[in-house]
Order: structure tokens, then C-alpha cells, then sequence
């Protein structure tokens, strides 16, 4: 990895001198299912809809700050008011901002990793303690009763339905003791709520917890990661803070464009994510298949999102292989804490998955000749 060269580290702040310049390692390939994004096209008349509103949009003017046209819609869709509802430059932002405003020096975040590693990164920039209740390291399922001990002195809680990378929802009900046990806010990040099941959302427990705040994003079920837009849902007072901390105009107009038709033509996007869901099911099945055939160990999680997570032998070279000789990029967590051993393989369409799955069949088989 890169680091800072000697003269930055002496000029940027002191918590931020083992910071390294982002680098994805991205290579383009063939097939990419390495990021979670939606790989289906979107649907036509939504994408018609969205390049006339693209050229009516005039480029001229300042965004609306608050884009209050987009909450409204994105306020009716959820059933709740404008005034709980702030939109962002993709959740990336808001998680940010989030930290930005109850984060800081002296207080702490509570987690339950594995989980995305956005949270304790944008924590270090702002020098948040964070304080880690681990998953099963089998099962990955929360501990929740250190989980609701550690809460109590924590200034925010995120976690995660569905999780990234592990899949797994949480209870609504830990969700609601969360929200009683934190003195500070507690965030649940729904980026993947579309792909999950009915009634895993934590979104109508929002009357009831006025520190609860629920993340949702248009870069996933809506395969728009490209248009950087996600959103809070939360209490009024807690929104007016997010609304008070963020950059004025960081959700351009072009952004506000799209993502209304977007929002407004949520119907639209049904069949895809149905679609996602079976193939999610087909997916496991293919993996848990293979696995079997083969005597090395492995495991395939169930999960609810748009990505699966699988343990097979010789992760790492796996992923390269996959990478160099079928040109299908897939995430390697590996080397991260708690996942030894572990590949996330996003759900795409019926045809990359049955690349995945036989790319996969030639290269176990071959591991075990
Ligand atoms: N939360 C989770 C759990 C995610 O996986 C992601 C994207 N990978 C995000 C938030 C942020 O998504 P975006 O910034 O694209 O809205």
C-alpha cells in the first residue's frame, strides 16, 4: 500500500499520519461482481425517463441544498415527512457525517464487525473511539448481549441489515433494545434493505426511537451507484443536524434529476430485484453444490443482500486466478479481521453467475487433481 510521503506526514494533522492514499486495485475485467453494485440495466423507461430529465435540467444554477423535491418523494415512499428525511453524495457521505456530527474525539462508536469497513475508517479520521462487539466467528451472528451492555456507553451504535459482507439481518427486535440501551444515536445502514425479506426493515420502528437513524441508498436495489445518492431517515432534530453539518451542494442537480424519476418510479425496479433475489438463491445453491463435490472445506452464508459470502480453500489465489484466467473480478476479504478464508461474490445477471459457477467448477476441480 501507499503511504504519505515523509513531508505530508510531518504537515497533515498527527491522528492522520498512517493514512494511505485510496487505492481500489481495481482492473477492469470482463465480468465485475467485486462492489455490490446492481449489474442489470436499468430498466428502459426509467432510463428514458431519466435522460429527458437529465436534458431539461438546467446546469446553470446551484442545486437546491436540501433538494427538498427528492425528499418529498423519497418522504411519501417511506411514509414519513420531508423534515425526516436528508438526502447525501451517497451514503458513503452521510456515514461521514454522521461521525462528523456525534463522532469525535473522546467518544465512541459501537460496532459489530465484520462489518463495513467505511464505519471505523471515517471513525479514525475523526478520532472516534471504536468500540468492537465481534460476531461468531462461525456463524457471524451479533453478540447481543455485550452488544446491548457496550451500547450503554457509547455516543453511536452502527450496524448493519443486511450486513455487509456477512448477509445476515438483525432482529428488530436488538435493533429496538439498542435504541433503549444507547444514550447517543443508533444507526441501522439499510443499504441492502430492498434485496432482504418483508418486515426486516427498521424503518417503522422510526416513531417509535427518536435516536434511531435508518441509511438507505439509491446505488443498490436502484443501480444507480453511479448517480452518488443515499439518504437518512430519523427523527426531525436529528436530521436538522445532519442537514447543519453537510456541504451545501453536495448532491448536484443532475444527481437530484435522476434520482427522483428514480424514486418515483420504484415499481419499475420490482423485477429486477426479484430477479436478484432468486439468483441470490440459485447462486448459494451452485456454491453450496460445488463445495459438497469437493472434499476441501468451505462454506456458503446465506445472506439477504446482493452478494454472497463464501469460505473456500485458498481464497486469495482463488480470487486471482478468477481475476486473470476467466477475467471475473470478485472481493477478497481474506486477509481481513474475521474472515479468513472468505471471497463476497456479488449476485449479477442469470449469465455471470453461471460464469462464476463454472469458473468455479474448473478451478476446485483442478485444486483437487
Ligand atoms: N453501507 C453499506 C453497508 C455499503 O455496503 C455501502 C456501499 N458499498 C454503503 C453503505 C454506501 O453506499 P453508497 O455510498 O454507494 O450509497
Amino acid at each position: 500500500m501507499a503511504e504519505l510521503s515523509v513531508r505530508m506526514r510531518e504537515l497533515v494533522q498527527p491522528h492522520l499520519t498512517g493514512i494511505e492514499p485510496y487505492d481500489p486495485m481495481f482492473s477492469p475485467c470482463r465480468i465485475n461482481l467485486s462492489a455490490n453494485e446492481n449489474t442489470y440495466p436499468l430498466p428502459s423507461a426509467v432510463r428514458a425517463a431519466i435522460d429527458e430529465a437529465l436534458a431539461a435540467t438546467p446546469l446553470n444554477r446551484y442545486p437546491d441544498p436540501l433538494a427538498n423535491e427528492l425528499r418529498d418523494a423519497l418522504a411519501a415512499r417511506h411514509g414519513l415527512e420531508r423534515t425526516q428525511v436528508c438526502v447525501g453524495n451517497g451514503g458513503d457521505e452521510l456515514l461521514f457525517n454522521l461521525l462528523l456530527a456525534f463522532g469525535g474525539r473522546g467518544r465512541a462508536l459501537l460496532t459489530c464487525p465484520p462489518d463495513f469497513s467505511e464505519y471505523a475508517f471515517f471513525a479514525s479520521l475523526l478520532e472516534t473511539d471504536v468500540v468492537r462487539v465481534p460476531r461468531d466467528p462461525e456463524t457471524f451472528a451479533p453478540n447481543i448481549p455485550e452488544a446491548l451492555h457496550a451500547a450503554r456507553s457509547a455516543n453511536l451504535v452502527i450496524v448493519t441489515s443486511p450486513n455487509n459482507p456477512t448477509g445476515d439481518v438483525l432482529p428488530l427486535e436488538f435493533v429496538e433494545d439498542l435504541c433503549h440501551a444507547c444514550p447517543g444515536i443508533v444507526m441501522v445502514d439499510e443499504a441492502y434493505g430492498e434485496f432482504a425479506d418483508e418486515g426486516v426493515s427498521a424503518v417503522p420502528l422510526l416513531g417509535r426511537h427518536a435516536n434511531l437513524v435508518v441509511l438507505r441508498t439509491l446505488s443498490k436495489a436502484f443501480g444507480e451507484a453511479g448517480i452518488r445518492c443515499g439518504y437518512v431517515l430519523a427523527a426531525r432534530d436529528v436530521i436538522d443536524v445532519f442537514s447543519a453539518v453537510r456541504q451545501i451542494y453536495s448532491v448536484n442537480v443532475l444527481t437530484q434529476a435522476a434520482a427522483l424519476v428514480a424514486v418515483r418510479s420504484r415499481d419499475a425496479y420490482a423485477p429486477v430485484v426479484e430477479r436478484i433475489r432468486s439468483e441470490r438463491e440459485r447462486l448459494h445453491a451452485g456454491i453450496e453444490a460445488l463445495i459438497s463435490a469437493t472434499s476441501a472445506a468451505g462454506r456458503v452464508w446465506r445472506g439477504q443482500g446482493n452478494f454472497l459470502l463464501v469460505r473456500l480453500p485458498d481464497a486469495a489465489r482463488l480470487r486471482e486466478r478468477l481475476r486473470d484466467e476467466y477475467s471475473i473480478l470478485v472481493r477478497d476479504f481474506s486477509s481481513a479481521p474475521g474472515l479468513a478464508g472468505c471471497l463476497r461474490i456479488t449476485v449479477g445477471t442469470p449469465e455471470e453467475n453461471d460464469a462464476v459457477l463454472s469458473a468455479l467448477a474448473e478451478l476446485l476441480k483442478g485444486d483437487e487433481s
